[in-house]
Protein backbone atom coordinates (compact mmCIF):
# COMPACT_ATOMS: atom_id res chain seq x y z
CA UNK A 1 0.00 0.00 0.00
CA UNK A 2 1.31 3.16 -1.07
CA UNK A 3 2.34 5.77 2.14
CA UNK A 4 -0.17 8.49 2.22
CA UNK A 5 1.09 12.52 0.82
CA UNK A 6 -1.21 14.07 2.98
CA UNK A 7 1.61 16.94 3.75
CA UNK A 8 3.69 18.54 1.35
CA UNK A 9 6.80 18.77 3.20
CA UNK A 10 9.97 20.47 2.80
CA UNK A 11 12.75 19.15 5.02
CA UNK A 12 15.29 22.06 5.93
CA UNK A 13 16.71 20.85 9.20
CA UNK A 14 17.59 17.54 7.87
CA UNK A 15 18.95 18.96 4.60
CA UNK A 16 21.06 21.82 5.88
CA UNK A 17 22.31 20.42 9.35
CA UNK A 18 23.79 16.79 8.87
CA UNK A 19 25.53 16.25 12.60
CA UNK A 20 22.73 17.55 14.48
CA UNK A 21 20.52 14.75 14.45
CA UNK A 22 20.05 10.88 13.92
CA UNK A 23 18.01 9.62 11.14
CA UNK A 24 15.39 7.27 13.00
CA UNK A 25 12.36 5.69 12.56
CA UNK A 26 9.64 5.27 14.79
CA UNK A 27 8.18 1.66 16.64
CA UNK A 28 5.27 0.43 15.53
CA UNK A 29 2.24 0.64 17.38
CA UNK A 30 0.10 -2.65 17.52
CA UNK A 31 -3.57 -1.10 17.63
CA UNK A 32 -3.47 2.41 16.68
CA UNK A 33 -6.69 4.19 17.24
CA UNK A 34 -7.15 8.05 16.80
CA UNK A 35 -7.99 9.40 19.61
CA UNK A 36 -8.30 13.36 18.81
CA UNK A 37 -7.79 15.46 15.32
CA UNK A 38 -7.03 18.92 15.41
CA UNK A 39 -9.18 19.99 12.23
CA UNK A 40 -8.67 24.16 12.04
CA UNK A 41 -4.94 23.52 12.40
CA UNK A 42 -4.91 20.53 9.42
CA UNK A 43 -6.70 22.80 7.73
CA UNK A 44 -3.87 25.73 8.21
CA UNK A 45 -1.36 23.45 7.44
CA UNK A 46 -3.14 22.28 4.14
CA UNK A 47 -3.80 18.70 4.99
CA UNK A 48 -6.63 17.00 3.44
CA UNK A 49 -7.88 15.23 6.22
CA UNK A 50 -10.75 13.68 3.92
CA UNK A 51 -7.99 11.85 1.58
CA UNK A 52 -7.26 9.58 4.42
CA UNK A 53 -9.95 7.09 6.25
CA UNK A 54 -10.25 6.66 9.55
CA UNK A 55 -7.75 3.57 9.29
CA UNK A 56 -5.05 5.08 7.52
CA UNK A 57 -5.68 8.23 9.78
CA UNK A 58 -5.14 6.14 12.97
CA UNK A 59 -1.84 4.31 11.55
CA UNK A 60 -0.48 7.77 10.41
CA UNK A 61 -0.59 9.51 13.53
CA UNK A 62 0.47 6.13 15.64
CA UNK A 63 3.80 6.32 13.58
CA UNK A 64 3.26 2.81 11.79
CA UNK A 65 3.07 4.52 8.42
CA UNK A 66 5.36 7.22 7.45
CA UNK A 67 3.78 10.65 4.95
CA UNK A 68 5.77 11.06 1.86
CA UNK A 69 8.11 13.33 2.08
CA UNK A 70 8.65 12.72 5.89
CA UNK A 71 12.37 12.21 7.17
CA UNK A 72 12.21 11.25 10.57
CA UNK A 73 15.39 12.28 12.64
CA UNK A 74 16.11 12.41 16.56
CA UNK A 75 17.44 16.27 17.29
CA UNK A 76 20.31 16.05 19.72
CA UNK A 77 20.20 18.87 22.32
CA UNK A 78 21.36 19.09 25.67
CA UNK A 79 20.10 20.84 28.65
CA UNK A 80 20.53 22.69 32.20
CA UNK A 81 17.56 21.35 34.25
CA UNK A 82 16.68 22.23 37.48
CA UNK A 83 19.90 24.81 36.97
CA UNK A 84 22.50 21.10 36.34
CA UNK A 85 23.59 20.45 33.01
CA UNK A 86 23.05 17.75 31.16
CA UNK A 87 25.13 17.43 28.20
CA UNK A 88 23.00 15.00 26.53
CA UNK A 89 19.47 15.14 26.30
CA UNK A 90 18.13 14.88 22.70
CA UNK A 91 14.66 13.18 21.31
CA UNK A 92 14.61 10.42 23.45
CA UNK A 93 10.99 10.02 22.68
CA UNK A 94 10.24 12.25 20.07
CA UNK A 95 11.08 12.61 16.19
CA UNK A 96 10.85 15.69 13.86
CA UNK A 97 9.43 14.67 10.78
CA UNK A 98 10.24 17.73 8.74
CA UNK A 99 8.69 20.56 7.91
CA UNK A 100 5.69 22.04 5.93
CA UNK A 101 4.92 25.36 4.61
CA UNK A 102 1.13 26.08 5.58
CA UNK A 103 -1.48 28.26 3.78
CA UNK A 104 0.13 31.52 5.43
CA UNK A 105 3.87 30.87 4.10
CA UNK A 106 4.82 29.72 7.53
CA UNK A 107 7.46 26.92 8.46
CA UNK A 108 6.19 24.87 10.65
CA UNK A 109 7.79 21.62 12.05
CA UNK A 110 5.67 17.95 12.79
CA UNK A 111 7.21 15.97 15.10
CA UNK A 112 6.31 12.99 16.93
CA UNK A 113 6.15 12.62 20.56
CA UNK A 114 6.10 8.83 22.13
CA UNK A 115 7.57 6.91 19.05
CA UNK A 116 9.73 4.73 20.96
CA UNK A 117 13.45 4.90 22.07
CA UNK A 118 16.17 6.33 20.08
CA UNK A 119 19.90 7.34 20.29
CA UNK A 120 19.14 9.72 22.84
CA UNK A 121 16.35 7.94 25.41
CA UNK A 122 19.26 7.28 28.48
CA UNK A 123 16.72 5.14 30.53
CA UNK A 124 13.72 5.97 29.12
CA UNK A 125 11.05 3.85 27.57
CA UNK A 126 10.43 6.69 25.06
CA UNK A 127 6.86 6.00 25.06
CA UNK A 128 3.84 8.67 26.27
CA UNK A 129 0.97 7.81 28.08
CA UNK A 130 -2.50 9.14 26.60
CA UNK A 131 -3.43 11.53 29.06
CA UNK A 132 -0.73 13.42 29.18
CA UNK A 133 -0.76 13.68 25.91
CA UNK A 134 -4.23 14.92 25.70
CA UNK A 135 -3.16 17.28 28.07
CA UNK A 136 -0.36 18.98 25.18
CA UNK A 137 -3.59 19.17 23.13
CA UNK A 138 -6.01 20.94 25.82
CA UNK A 139 -3.54 23.44 27.46
CA UNK A 140 -1.78 24.13 23.66
CA UNK A 141 -5.16 24.93 22.00
CA UNK A 142 -6.08 26.59 25.22
CA UNK A 143 -2.94 28.83 25.31
CA UNK A 144 -3.64 29.37 21.19
CA UNK A 145 -6.89 30.85 21.94
CA UNK A 146 -6.13 33.22 24.52
CA UNK A 147 -3.00 34.55 22.06
CA UNK A 148 -0.20 32.48 23.40
CA UNK A 149 2.81 31.58 20.63
CA UNK A 150 2.80 28.06 21.52
CA UNK A 151 3.42 24.68 19.96
CA UNK A 152 0.36 23.01 18.99
CA UNK A 153 -1.28 19.43 18.92
CA UNK A 154 -2.27 18.02 15.53
CA UNK A 155 -3.19 14.72 16.72
CA UNK A 156 -3.56 12.37 19.44
CA UNK A 157 -2.88 8.31 18.24
CA UNK A 158 -3.72 5.84 20.94
CA UNK A 159 -1.19 2.78 20.30
CA UNK A 160 -2.51 0.35 22.19
CA UNK A 161 0.39 -0.61 24.17
CA UNK A 162 0.97 -0.31 28.01
CA UNK A 163 3.05 2.14 29.12
CA UNK A 164 4.42 1.64 32.72
CA UNK A 165 4.84 4.45 34.83
CA UNK A 166 3.99 4.58 38.80
CA UNK A 167 0.85 2.81 37.13
CA UNK A 168 0.03 1.30 33.91
CA UNK A 169 -1.25 3.29 31.73
CA UNK A 170 -2.29 3.75 27.99
CA UNK A 171 -0.14 4.70 24.91
CA UNK A 172 -0.19 7.21 22.63
CA UNK A 173 1.35 9.56 20.12
CA UNK A 174 1.43 12.96 19.59
CA UNK A 175 1.53 14.75 16.74
CA UNK A 176 3.55 18.24 17.43
CA UNK A 177 3.03 21.39 15.17
CA UNK A 178 5.87 23.98 16.29
CA UNK A 179 7.57 26.70 14.44
CA UNK A 180 10.61 24.93 15.64
CA UNK A 181 12.17 22.65 17.69
CA UNK A 182 15.37 24.98 18.31
CA UNK A 183 16.03 25.21 21.88
CA UNK A 184 18.63 27.00 23.81
CA UNK A 185 19.52 23.17 25.11
CA UNK A 186 19.89 22.84 21.04
CA UNK A 187 22.92 25.67 21.13
CA UNK A 188 24.20 24.55 24.45
CA UNK A 189 24.78 20.88 23.00
CA UNK A 190 27.75 21.61 20.31
CA UNK A 191 28.72 24.67 22.47
CA UNK A 192 29.47 22.14 25.66
CA UNK A 193 31.79 20.57 22.67
CA UNK A 194 33.56 23.30 21.72
CA UNK A 195 32.25 22.97 18.35
CA UNK A 196 32.09 26.30 17.35
CA UNK A 197 31.41 25.91 13.71
CA UNK A 198 28.32 24.12 14.44
CA UNK A 199 27.03 26.61 17.44
CA UNK A 200 27.69 29.00 13.89
CA UNK A 201 25.49 27.43 11.46
CA UNK A 202 22.53 26.29 13.92
CA UNK A 203 22.74 30.38 14.65
CA UNK A 204 22.96 31.15 10.70
CA UNK A 205 20.14 28.04 10.91
CA UNK A 206 17.77 30.06 13.57
CA UNK A 207 18.17 33.32 11.78
CA UNK A 208 17.14 32.51 8.44
CA UNK A 209 14.36 30.36 10.01
CA UNK A 210 13.22 33.10 12.99
CA UNK A 211 15.05 36.54 12.43
CA UNK A 212 16.03 36.71 8.62
CA UNK A 213 16.03 40.27 8.52
CA UNK A 214 18.96 39.80 10.12
CA UNK A 215 20.87 37.24 7.68
CA UNK A 216 23.84 39.22 6.36
CA UNK A 217 23.58 41.70 9.10
CA UNK A 218 27.18 42.85 10.52
CA UNK A 219 26.05 42.27 14.20
CA UNK A 220 24.12 39.02 13.44
CA UNK A 221 24.30 37.14 16.45
CA UNK A 222 23.86 39.52 18.63
CA UNK A 223 20.84 40.51 16.73
CA UNK A 224 19.57 36.77 17.02
CA UNK A 225 20.17 37.00 21.10
CA UNK A 226 17.91 40.41 21.40
CA UNK A 227 15.78 38.96 18.98
CA UNK A 228 15.05 35.61 20.75
CA UNK A 229 15.24 38.17 24.29
CA UNK A 230 12.61 40.03 23.01
CA UNK A 231 10.34 36.99 22.04
CA UNK A 232 10.68 35.29 25.77
CA UNK A 233 10.05 38.67 27.49
CA UNK A 234 6.70 39.03 25.78
CA UNK A 235 5.70 35.36 26.07
CA UNK A 236 6.69 35.66 29.94
CA UNK A 237 4.89 38.57 29.90
CA UNK A 238 1.84 36.83 28.45
CA UNK A 239 2.04 34.34 30.91
CA UNK A 240 2.00 36.46 33.77
CA UNK A 241 -0.86 38.31 32.90
CA UNK A 242 -2.56 34.90 32.34
CA UNK A 243 -1.68 32.97 35.90
CA UNK A 244 0.36 30.51 33.65
CA UNK A 245 2.98 28.25 35.25
CA UNK A 246 5.06 26.27 33.01
CA UNK A 247 6.32 23.96 35.83
CA UNK A 248 9.61 23.06 34.40
CA UNK A 249 11.80 26.09 32.58
CA UNK A 250 14.76 24.11 31.81
CA UNK A 251 16.63 25.44 28.94
CA UNK A 252 15.57 22.23 26.81
CA UNK A 253 12.27 23.42 27.30
CA UNK A 254 12.77 27.36 26.08
CA UNK A 255 12.40 27.72 22.34
CA UNK A 256 14.32 30.06 19.96
CA UNK A 257 10.97 30.61 18.31
CA UNK A 258 9.56 32.29 21.61
CA UNK A 259 6.85 29.15 21.48
CA UNK A 260 5.87 28.03 24.69
CA UNK A 261 6.75 24.17 24.51
CA UNK A 262 6.26 21.04 26.67
CA UNK A 263 3.04 20.96 28.91
CA UNK A 264 3.92 18.86 31.23
CA UNK A 265 3.78 19.97 35.06
CA UNK A 266 2.20 23.22 33.87
CA UNK A 267 -0.73 24.79 35.64
CA UNK A 268 -2.84 28.41 35.96
CA UNK A 269 -2.74 29.49 39.20
CA UNK A 270 -6.30 29.96 40.99
CA UNK A 271 -6.49 31.75 44.59
CA UNK A 272 -3.31 34.15 43.70
CA UNK A 273 0.44 33.45 45.30
CA UNK A 274 3.02 34.74 43.53
CA UNK A 275 4.97 32.11 45.00
CA UNK A 276 2.52 29.59 42.98
CA UNK A 277 4.17 25.93 42.36
CA UNK A 278 2.48 23.07 41.47
CA UNK A 279 4.75 20.41 40.29
CA UNK A 280 6.07 17.61 42.55
CA UNK A 281 9.59 17.41 41.22
CA UNK A 282 9.77 21.48 41.93
CA UNK A 283 11.16 21.51 45.64
CA UNK A 284 12.96 24.52 45.66
CA UNK A 285 10.12 26.65 43.61
CA UNK A 286 12.60 27.43 41.17
CA UNK A 287 9.95 27.55 38.92
CA UNK A 288 7.31 28.70 40.50
CA UNK A 289 4.80 32.13 39.23
CA UNK A 290 6.68 34.84 40.32
CA UNK A 291 10.50 33.47 39.33
CA UNK A 292 9.52 32.80 35.54
CA UNK A 293 10.73 36.23 34.43
CA UNK A 294 14.03 35.97 36.40
CA UNK A 295 14.37 32.09 35.17
CA UNK A 296 14.10 33.23 31.57
CA UNK A 297 16.71 35.34 31.85
CA UNK A 298 18.61 32.87 33.71
CA UNK A 299 18.03 30.56 30.41
CA UNK A 300 19.01 33.70 28.25
CA UNK A 301 22.11 33.91 29.52
CA UNK A 302 23.52 30.11 29.06
CA UNK A 303 21.92 30.85 25.68
CA UNK A 304 24.71 33.72 25.02
CA UNK A 305 27.86 31.80 26.45
CA UNK A 306 26.98 29.15 23.79
CA UNK A 307 27.04 32.55 21.54
CA UNK A 308 29.94 34.19 23.02
CA UNK A 309 32.85 33.95 19.97
CA UNK A 310 30.32 34.64 17.28
CA UNK A 311 29.73 38.01 19.38
CA UNK A 312 33.74 39.22 18.85
CA UNK A 313 36.93 37.52 18.51
CA UNK A 314 37.86 39.27 21.52
CA UNK A 315 36.26 37.47 24.53
CA UNK A 316 35.94 40.20 26.82
CA UNK A 317 34.62 42.63 24.34
CA UNK A 318 32.07 39.43 23.73
CA UNK A 319 31.18 39.05 27.34
CA UNK A 320 30.28 43.01 27.78
CA UNK A 321 28.48 42.44 24.47
CA UNK A 322 26.30 39.45 25.47
CA UNK A 323 25.92 41.56 29.42
CA UNK A 324 24.05 44.60 27.70
CA UNK A 325 21.55 42.14 26.43
CA UNK A 326 21.17 40.05 29.10
CA UNK A 327 21.08 42.96 31.44
CA UNK A 328 18.89 44.81 29.79
CA UNK A 329 15.71 41.40 29.82
CA UNK A 330 14.31 42.73 33.03
CA UNK A 331 13.39 46.17 31.34
CA UNK A 332 12.29 44.42 28.18
CA UNK A 333 10.01 41.93 30.09
CA UNK A 334 8.83 44.82 32.60
CA UNK A 335 7.47 46.69 29.72
CA UNK A 336 5.70 44.28 27.89
CA UNK A 337 4.06 42.58 31.40
CA UNK A 338 2.99 46.53 32.45
CA UNK A 339 1.57 47.03 28.88
CA UNK A 340 -0.06 44.01 29.33
CA UNK A 341 -1.61 44.95 32.73
CA UNK A 342 -2.26 48.33 31.42
CA UNK A 343 -5.02 46.80 29.03
CA UNK A 344 -6.38 44.68 31.56
CA UNK A 345 -6.84 47.49 34.10
CA UNK A 346 -8.60 49.63 30.85
CA UNK A 347 -6.16 52.04 30.08
CA UNK A 348 -5.64 53.30 26.84
CA UNK A 349 -3.50 51.06 25.13
CA UNK A 350 -2.34 53.94 23.51
CA UNK A 351 -1.07 55.95 26.16
CA UNK A 352 2.13 55.75 28.35
CA UNK A 353 2.58 53.52 31.29
CA UNK A 354 3.65 55.48 34.52
CA UNK A 355 5.70 54.30 38.08
CA UNK A 356 2.35 54.73 39.31
CA UNK A 357 0.37 52.61 36.88
CA UNK A 358 2.67 50.01 37.70
CA UNK A 359 2.10 50.42 41.59
CA UNK A 360 -1.64 50.46 40.50
CA UNK A 361 -1.52 47.15 38.98
CA UNK A 362 1.08 46.07 42.21
CA UNK A 363 -1.52 46.92 44.55
CA UNK A 364 -3.98 45.29 42.42
CA UNK A 365 -1.95 42.38 42.78
CA UNK A 366 -1.25 42.50 46.48
CA UNK A 367 -5.46 42.83 46.81
CA UNK A 368 -5.96 39.50 44.64
CA UNK A 369 -3.20 37.77 46.92
CA UNK A 370 -4.13 39.13 50.55
CA UNK A 371 -7.49 37.96 49.80
CA UNK A 372 -7.05 34.78 47.75
CA UNK A 373 -9.09 35.85 45.29
CA UNK A 374 -9.10 34.16 41.67
CA UNK A 375 -6.69 35.35 39.16
CA UNK A 376 -8.78 34.96 36.36
CA UNK A 377 -12.13 36.06 37.72
CA UNK A 378 -10.61 39.11 39.50
CA UNK A 379 -9.41 40.29 36.26
CA UNK A 380 -12.77 39.31 34.51
CA UNK A 381 -14.78 41.12 36.80
CA UNK A 382 -12.49 44.44 36.79
CA UNK A 383 -14.02 44.55 33.48
CA UNK A 384 -17.41 44.41 34.76
CA UNK A 385 -16.67 46.89 37.08
CA UNK A 386 -15.53 49.26 34.53
CA UNK A 387 -19.15 49.41 32.80
CA UNK A 388 -20.62 50.38 36.02
CA UNK A 389 -21.48 46.64 37.79
CA UNK A 390 -19.20 46.02 41.08
CA UNK A 391 -21.53 43.49 42.85
CA UNK A 392 -19.97 40.85 40.99
CA UNK A 393 -16.13 41.91 41.64
CA UNK A 394 -16.60 42.90 45.43
CA UNK A 395 -18.19 39.46 45.82
CA UNK A 396 -14.93 37.90 45.09
CA UNK A 397 -13.53 39.55 47.77
CA UNK A 398 -13.58 38.01 51.86
CA UNK A 399 -13.20 41.77 52.65
CA UNK A 400 -14.56 44.01 50.03
CA UNK A 401 -13.90 47.38 52.12
CA UNK A 402 -10.55 47.07 51.68
CA UNK A 403 -10.76 47.37 47.96
CA UNK A 404 -12.44 50.20 48.21
CA UNK A 405 -9.97 52.92 48.26
CA UNK A 406 -8.04 50.56 45.47
CA UNK A 407 -11.06 51.08 43.21
CA UNK A 408 -11.29 54.68 43.91
CA UNK A 409 -7.77 55.34 42.58
CA UNK A 410 -8.38 53.35 39.64
CA UNK A 411 -11.24 55.15 38.10
CA UNK A 412 -8.97 58.49 39.12
CA UNK A 413 -6.51 56.83 36.66
CA UNK A 414 -9.30 55.82 34.01
CA UNK A 415 -11.04 59.18 33.96
CA UNK A 416 -7.80 60.67 32.89
CA UNK A 417 -8.13 58.36 29.73
CA UNK A 418 -11.72 59.33 29.13
CA UNK A 419 -11.60 61.27 25.67
CA UNK A 420 -13.56 64.46 26.34
CA UNK A 421 -16.77 65.13 24.10
CA UNK A 422 -18.47 63.04 21.67
CA UNK A 423 -20.67 59.74 22.93
CA UNK A 424 -22.05 59.48 26.14
CA UNK A 425 -20.12 58.64 29.26
CA UNK A 426 -22.37 54.98 29.37
CA UNK A 427 -20.99 54.66 26.17
CA UNK A 428 -17.54 54.74 27.04
CA UNK A 429 -17.66 53.02 29.70
CA UNK A 430 -18.72 50.18 28.04
CA UNK A 431 -16.07 50.16 25.00
CA UNK A 432 -13.73 49.66 27.91
CA UNK A 433 -15.28 46.74 29.55
CA UNK A 434 -15.42 45.26 26.25
CA UNK A 435 -11.71 46.08 25.23
CA UNK A 436 -10.64 44.74 29.05
CA UNK A 437 -13.10 41.33 28.36
CA UNK A 438 -10.48 40.91 25.23
CA UNK A 439 -7.67 40.62 27.28
CA UNK A 440 -8.69 38.62 30.48
CA UNK A 441 -10.23 35.40 29.63
CA UNK A 442 -13.51 34.28 31.65
CA UNK A 443 -12.29 31.20 30.61
CA UNK A 444 -8.69 29.30 31.40
CA UNK A 445 -7.83 25.31 31.83
CA UNK A 446 -8.72 25.34 35.56
CA UNK A 447 -6.32 22.04 37.01
CA UNK A 448 -9.06 20.00 38.20
CA UNK A 449 -11.11 20.28 35.13
CA UNK A 450 -8.19 19.25 33.03
CA UNK A 451 -7.23 16.52 35.14
CA UNK A 452 -10.81 15.45 35.48
CA UNK A 453 -11.24 15.34 31.15
CA UNK A 454 -7.88 13.18 31.19
CA UNK A 455 -8.91 10.94 33.47
CA UNK A 456 -12.08 10.11 31.56
CA UNK A 457 -10.23 10.05 28.10
CA UNK A 458 -7.46 7.53 30.01
CA UNK A 459 -9.34 5.43 32.01
CA UNK A 460 -12.81 5.66 30.62
CA UNK A 461 -12.16 6.09 27.03
CA UNK A 462 -14.20 8.69 27.21
CA UNK A 463 -13.02 11.32 24.99
CA UNK A 464 -16.73 13.67 25.18
CA UNK A 465 -15.84 15.47 28.49
CA UNK A 466 -12.09 16.78 26.87
CA UNK A 467 -14.05 17.51 23.37
CA UNK A 468 -16.40 19.62 25.45
CA UNK A 469 -13.62 21.49 27.29
CA UNK A 470 -11.97 22.19 24.26
CA UNK A 471 -14.63 23.63 22.68
CA UNK A 472 -15.27 26.05 25.27
CA UNK A 473 -11.44 26.51 25.58
CA UNK A 474 -11.70 28.20 22.09
CA UNK A 475 -13.68 31.04 22.87
CA UNK A 476 -12.31 31.90 26.49
CA UNK A 477 -12.67 35.63 26.26
CA UNK A 478 -16.69 35.06 25.43
CA UNK A 479 -18.61 34.36 28.99
CA UNK A 480 -21.91 31.89 27.48
CA UNK A 481 -23.29 28.80 28.62
CA UNK A 482 -20.43 26.62 27.21
CA UNK A 483 -18.09 28.62 29.17
CA UNK A 484 -19.98 28.77 32.25
CA UNK A 485 -19.43 24.96 32.24
CA UNK A 486 -16.42 25.13 33.10
CA UNK A 487 -14.97 28.17 34.70
CA UNK A 488 -16.20 27.74 38.17
CA UNK A 489 -12.28 27.74 40.20
CA UNK A 490 -11.69 24.68 42.18
CA UNK A 491 -11.97 24.43 46.19
CA UNK A 492 -9.41 25.87 47.87
CA UNK A 493 -8.48 22.42 49.29
CA UNK A 494 -8.20 20.63 46.12
CA UNK A 495 -6.07 23.87 44.76
CA UNK A 496 -3.50 23.37 47.90
CA UNK A 497 -3.11 19.69 47.19
CA UNK A 498 -2.98 20.03 43.54
CA UNK A 499 0.53 18.71 42.37
CA UNK A 500 1.45 18.08 38.36
CA UNK A 501 4.42 15.48 37.42
CA UNK A 502 6.98 16.14 34.59
CA UNK A 503 8.58 13.33 32.30
CA UNK A 504 5.13 11.55 32.06
P1 LIG B 1 10.96 16.61 28.98
O1 LIG B 1 10.90 16.50 30.47
O2 LIG B 1 9.79 15.98 28.27
O3 LIG B 1 11.23 17.99 28.51
O4 LIG B 1 12.20 15.72 28.55
C1 LIG B 1 13.52 15.92 28.99
C2 LIG B 1 14.43 14.89 28.33
O5 LIG B 1 14.09 13.59 28.75
C3 LIG B 1 14.38 14.86 26.82
O6 LIG B 1 15.65 14.54 26.35
C4 LIG B 1 13.40 13.75 26.54
O7 LIG B 1 13.58 13.18 25.27
C5 LIG B 1 13.77 12.76 27.64
N1 LIG B 1 12.64 11.89 27.99
C6 LIG B 1 11.55 12.20 28.71
N2 LIG B 1 10.73 11.13 28.84
C7 LIG B 1 11.33 10.11 28.19
C8 LIG B 1 11.00 8.74 27.95
N3 LIG B 1 9.88 8.20 28.42
N4 LIG B 1 11.85 8.01 27.23
C9 LIG B 1 12.99 8.53 26.75
N5 LIG B 1 13.37 9.79 26.93
C10 LIG B 1 12.54 10.59 27.63
MG1 LIG C 1 11.25 18.93 26.83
Amino acid sequence: MANPAPFRFDNSFARDLPGFYVPWNPVTAPQPRLLFLNHPLAEELGFDVGALDERERAELFAGNRLPEGAQPIAQAYAGHQFGGFSPQLGDGRALLLGEVVDRLGRRRDLAFKGSGRTPFSRGGDGKAAVGPMLREVVVGEAMHALGVPTTRALAVAATGEPVHRERTLPGAVLTRVAASHLRVGSFEYFAARGETGRVRQLADYAIARHDPQLAGADERYLGLLKAVAERQARLVAQWMNLGFIHGVMNTDNMTISGETIDYGPCAFVEAYDPEAVFSSIDHHGRYAFANQPRIARWNLARLAETLLPLFDADQQRAVERATEVIDGFPAMFEQAWRRGQAAKLGMDPAGVVTDADGALADDWLALLQSQRVDFTLGWRRLADAAAGDEAALLSLFARPEELQPWLARWRERLARDDPGGGGSAVQAQAARAQAMRTVSPFLIPRNHRVEEVLAAASEAGDLAPLESLLDALRHPFAEGPRQRAWADPAAPELTAAYRTFCGT
